[in-house]
């Protein structure tokens, strides 16, 4: 899974972005310091996964990981060139959701290139240059259709529904808000359009605006714009979280409940993701190792399977499968075979968040 950080220069992307890969990309008071796209893995984190590597002590603990990618150079005017220009779009285009970073903090030290703090104007800003990127390729989607439907009437829909999406485009709303039938939906979601990503709005606070966020203006105007869109919005405060990022164990737990809070925002925007796109992992453990693998809800056990290789998808037999919190209560993988909780599933078993899997196969 992949993750593209957009917004605004200097509202905390590369602050978030250092905080989640921990490895110090620069962060500089100036707009474009992050020229290159940054690319960051991070860990998702998984209790589950603890438990079993203490249990079977692995030679190897491997979890699951997110990939960050710090997407720079967004400003006014971007889809037309301004700035880093078109480039950012292909990067942002890979990605499978988008982390829309906002400023809702007030520093005078920090230069707002739009002058100062607000969310709604920003991410208007930001959301306009996507629609914009997207009504390029509708454009070129309708024409293409249009012309392939002289020799084929069933291009006639795709030139209609296009151009309805067109018209919301036009108007400048985002299209995950387009409200068209499954079938619609379905068609429009061939094309790899920037605004119908999946999106996380990131309210920047600083730390006071962080614990107070009942009081907070700006992370308001954030809710109620992600409201309207049905997207996501995660309260967090980028300078605080590379903090965090650098304290482990017990000073982390400290420092967190000092904070009134059970979890860091990077673990909180790790699960909003997993949610957003709705994911879960399945477990496969042995003294070897134990580790964590990423399937969407809904997969079935070969599919899943060929996560780890695409060989045991192939040649599939069945799924050994105990559930993690069976397990639990067992005490050991033996007890829980005693008690018949090891189940043997087929091709259509669809796996579980937390199944623990082992995969018969010829080879
Ligand atoms: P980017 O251009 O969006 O990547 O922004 P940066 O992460 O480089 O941040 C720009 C500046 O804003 C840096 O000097 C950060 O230290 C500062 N900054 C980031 N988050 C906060 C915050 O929550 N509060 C304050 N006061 N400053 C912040």
């Amino acid at each position: 899974m992949k993750l593209g950080i957009v917004g605004l220069p200097n509202v905390g992307k590369s602050t978030l972005f250092n905080a989640i890969t921990n490895a110090g990309a620069e962060s500089a008071n100036y707009p474009f310091c992050t020229i290159e796209p940054n690319v960051g893995m991070v860990s998702v984190p998984d209790e589950r996964l603890d438990k079993l590597a203490e249990m079977y002590e692995p030679d190897k603990k491997t979890p699951a990981v997110i990939e960050f990618v710090d997407i720079a150079g967004l400003v006014k005017g971007a889809s037309k060139g301004e700035g880093l220009g078109n480039k950012f779009l292909a990067n942002i285009r890979e990605t499978d959701a988008i982390v829309h970073v906002v400023r809702c903090f007030d520093d005078e030290n920090v230069i707002h290139v739009e002058g100062g703090a607000d969310p709604a104007r920003d991410i208007e800003i930001i959301n306009m240059e996507l629609v914009m990127a997207d009504l390029e390729m509708v454009a070129r989607r309708v024409d293409r259709a249009t012309k392939a439907m002289k020799g084929d009437k069933k291009f006639a829909r795709e030139v209609e529904v296009f151009t309805a999406l067109q018209k919301h485009l036009d108007a400048g709303h985002v299209a995950r808000t387009y409200d068209g039938t499954d079938e619609e939906m379905a068609l429009i979601g061939t094309s790899e359009l920037l605004t119908l990503k999946p999106t996380i709005y990131a309210a920047n606070t600083d730390e006071d605006g962080f614990t107070h966020l009942e009081d907070s203006a700006y992370y308001k105007q954030v809710q109620e714009i992600a409201a309207k869109e049905g997207a996501l919005v995660l309260p967090i405060c980028a300078k605080m979280e590379q903090d965090i990022a650098e304290l482990e164990g017990e000073d982390k737990e400290m420092f967190l409940e000092e904070l009134g809070v059970t979890e860091s925002g990077l673990d909180r925007l790790i699960k909003c993701s997993y949610d957003l796109l709705g994911l879960m992992s399945f477990l496969t453990y042995g003294k070897d190792e134990c580790r964590a693998w990423t399937i969407k809800k809904g997969t079935k056990a070969p599919q899943a399977a060929g996560k780890i290789h695409s060989d045991i998808e192939r040649g599939f037999i069945r799924a050994e499968i105990i559930a993690f919190t069976d397990l639990m209560a067992c005490g050991t993988t033996t007890a829980a075979k005693e008690k018949g909780l090891l189940r043997s599933e087929g091709k259509e078993y669809i796996v579980k968040d937390g199944d623990m899997a082992y995969f018969r196969f010829n080879v």
